[in-house]
């Protein structure tokens, strides 16, 4: 650091001053306090005049630097002010500090001589700082440029520091100052959060409120342990009918949304978030490198579906910088943790996890560390993994919260070989895989049912679904294969013609339109009846109408098997024996019943 510099400058502080300089007895006390500050009795004190300063003083040494003239005490005392709306300061002991300030006496210099650490910027560009001489700064600390910018030290080597910065770079120069906060990145949390779009940082983008944080959770936090945790036992229901059947997901169980461009990735989310009104599921979404139209449209689905009230939007869009993108999923899970560690259960969604891993790509690119496959940094797949391990299922001591966790993953054309797929299918436990070509079909929730597969969640299903779901994957798989098979043969035998024909109702039931999730009674009756072979002579494009009158029916004329299914969540022989009955007794005379039906709300 004190390289080419004498021995005896590098044991000089300089004290500049603007128009009178410290009396004797004051230079006394001073350069007292710094000796003992740095525990060095050599250290003596040069003064220069300085008339840019706006009277009173400043003290540099080494790299620290106490800032004591007009202006920056100033600065301090507005740093006091507001120090607690701002997410990354949070203050120990804010009146004590004002009120020192405000004395602004030399004796009061102690109490305040949190000196500053001083670093300097070597160089900036891309969103990148490199700065020198900020003291032992750690991975993960927050530090403040002059011009009020904020950075997180993402890059320390021998001599230099890498920052990436969270906001604009145009302030700052080669040679400004840095400042180091001791204090690592994090975001506040709280429910005042719940029903608001805010950055990653915690403010709000909603041109809401000011927000009322409770705590602050820092970004970065270890998973729990082994330990800590229990099994996935409780549902997470998403209201799809293919998802909640074949893939069912469990809370604390990270499953990954994986699919092409628009195939209903984030719509699968979505609904997933509208199904959780009567659950007291909080929701967290982290977009990440999306358009801020498409945010905009999404917090309006959101709202106008009432699901806002639950739900905290954090964003970080297409145009923020790189660093904002990449700590989004962090912040998001922070605010997660926040539930989960009260006992509540919350739903975080990553939307996408491809665009997060570019961000984070173009980040290390900067910071010059070597590419890997597919030019990803090597520790790609340790950031995934330590993001998504935090998602989990809190043991009973501990409240019994959970966290969990739905990432997006873009693929191209279908190749769920390519580096980032293949990351994430290891890491979490199990994938929903959407494919373009039923998508084009019409076939939508687009759900492929060969490549899908939920590893921990047919532990916390609904009883009822499970005993009525029956075979439903196998057949789905037969008739997809058999489908291929006999296109272009017509004479086909009686048993197959069955299986085809089972497969398209089927096919025809799964299908889902959006905003409309499925209560779980609902579900069973459709699958009990399905299953009993009862809907198979069916026309298959009036089989989503006769579903739905059929439900509807259910709900006005078998009330007390809707709401058995419902309070018991449990299908006993003689439940399903009923509930066949009465669907043979509703399909007997379809039309006569439905007259005497309201409209359909379903
Ligand atoms: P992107 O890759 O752009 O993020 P995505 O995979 O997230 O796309 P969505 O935005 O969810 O896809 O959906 C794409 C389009 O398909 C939307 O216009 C949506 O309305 C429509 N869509 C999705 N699911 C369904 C569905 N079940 N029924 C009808 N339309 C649907
Ligand atoms: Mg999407």
């Amino acid at each position: 650091m004190s390289r080419g510099i004498t021995e005896e400058a590098a044991r000089t502080a300089i004290l500049r001053y603007s128009t009178t300089p410290p009396d004797k007895s004051q230079l006394e006390k001073i350069t007292e306090i710094l000796r003992r500050r740095f525990d060095d009795d050599s250290i003596n004190i040069e003064l220069t005049n300085d008339p840019s300063l706006s009277g009173g003083f400043v003290i540099k040494y080494k790299n620290f630097e106490y800032d004591w003239s007009d202006s920056g005490r100033a600065d301090q005392l507005e740093q006091g002010l507001i120090i607690s709306h701002d997410s990354f300061l949070r203050p120990h002991n804010k009146e004590e500090n004002i009120i020192s300030i405000l004395k602004g006496r030399i004796e009061e210099f102690e109490l305040l001589a949190e000196a500053k650490e001083i670093g300097t910027v070597i160089d900036i560009g891309d969103g990148i700082a490199t700065i020198r001489d900020v003291g032992d700064v750690y991975y993960g600390e927050i530090v403040i440029f002059e011009d009020g910018t904020r950075g997180m030290v993402l890059d320390i080597q021998e001599k230099s520091v890498g920052v990436i910065l969270f906001g604009d770079q145009r302030g700052i120069r080669a040679g400004s100052h840095v400042v180091r906060m001791n204090r690592e990145a994090g975001i506040s949390v709280g429910e005042d959060y719940l029903g608001r779009v805010v950055d990653v940082l915690g403010a709000p983008l909603d041109g809401g409120a000011n927000i009322r944080p409770v705590d602050y959770y820092p970004i970065e936090q270890p998973a729990p342990g082994i330990a800590e945790r229990q099994s996935v036992c409780e549902p997470m229901e998403t209201g799809i009918l293919s998802i909640d059947t074949m893939f069912p997901i469990g809370r604390g169980q990270r499953e990954l949304i994986i699919g092409d461009r628009q195939t209903g990735k984030t719509s699968i989310a979505l609904d997933t978030i509208i199904n959780q009104h009567d659950t007291g599921v909080v929701c967290i979404y982290v977009a990440i490198g999306q358009k801020a139209s498409t945010v905009a449209q999404l917090v309006n689905t959101l709202k106008s579906h009432d699901a806002m009230r639950y739900t905290t939007v954090i964003a970080a869009m297409a145009s923020d910088p790189a660093s904002l993108q990449y700590i989004a999923p962090y912040a998001g899970t922070a605010m997660a943790e926040y539930y989960m560690h009260r006992g509540q259960h919350a739903l975080i969604i990553y939307d996408d996890l491809s665009k997060h891993a570019v961000a984070y790509r173009s980040l290390s690119l900067l910071l010059g560390r070597p590419p890997g496959r597919e030019a990803y940094p090597g520790d790609i797949f340790y950031l995934h993994s330590r993001l998504l391990e935090r998602s989990a299922k809190l043991s009973d001591e501990l409240g019994g919260g959970s966290i969990t966790a739905l990432p997006i993953v873009e693929t191209q054309a279908g190749d769920v070989s390519a580096y980032i797929p293949t990351n994430v299918i290891s890491i979490t436990d199990g994938q929903i895989f959407l494919e373009s070509d039923l998508f084009f079909e019409g076939m939508r929730p687009a759900v492929n049912v060969g490549l899908s597969v939920s590893r921990v969640g047919s532990k916390a299903q609904a009883e009822a679904i499970r005993k009525s779901s029956g075979s439903i994957r196998i057949d789905l798989a037969q008739y997809r294969e058999m489908a291929v098979f006999t296109q272009f043969s017509s004479d086909l035998d009686e048993s197959t013609k069955h299986q085809l024909a089972h497969g398209q109702v089927l096919m025809g039931l799964l299908k889902q339109r959006l905003g409309r999730p499925m209560p779980m009674a609902d579900q069973a009756i459709t699958l009990i009846v399905a299953n009993a072979g009862l809907l198979d002579e069916t026309d298959k494009d009036e089989i989503k109408l006769i579903q739905r009158r059929m439900l509807n029916w259910f709900h006005h004329r078998q009330e007390k098997i809707c709401l058995e299914l419902r309070q018991e969540k449990y299908l006993p022989d003689r439940l399903r024996a009923e509930i066949i009955e009465a669907a043979k007794e509703y399909l007997a005379s379809p039309d006569a019943a439905d007259e005497k039906l309201d409209k359909m709300p379903y």
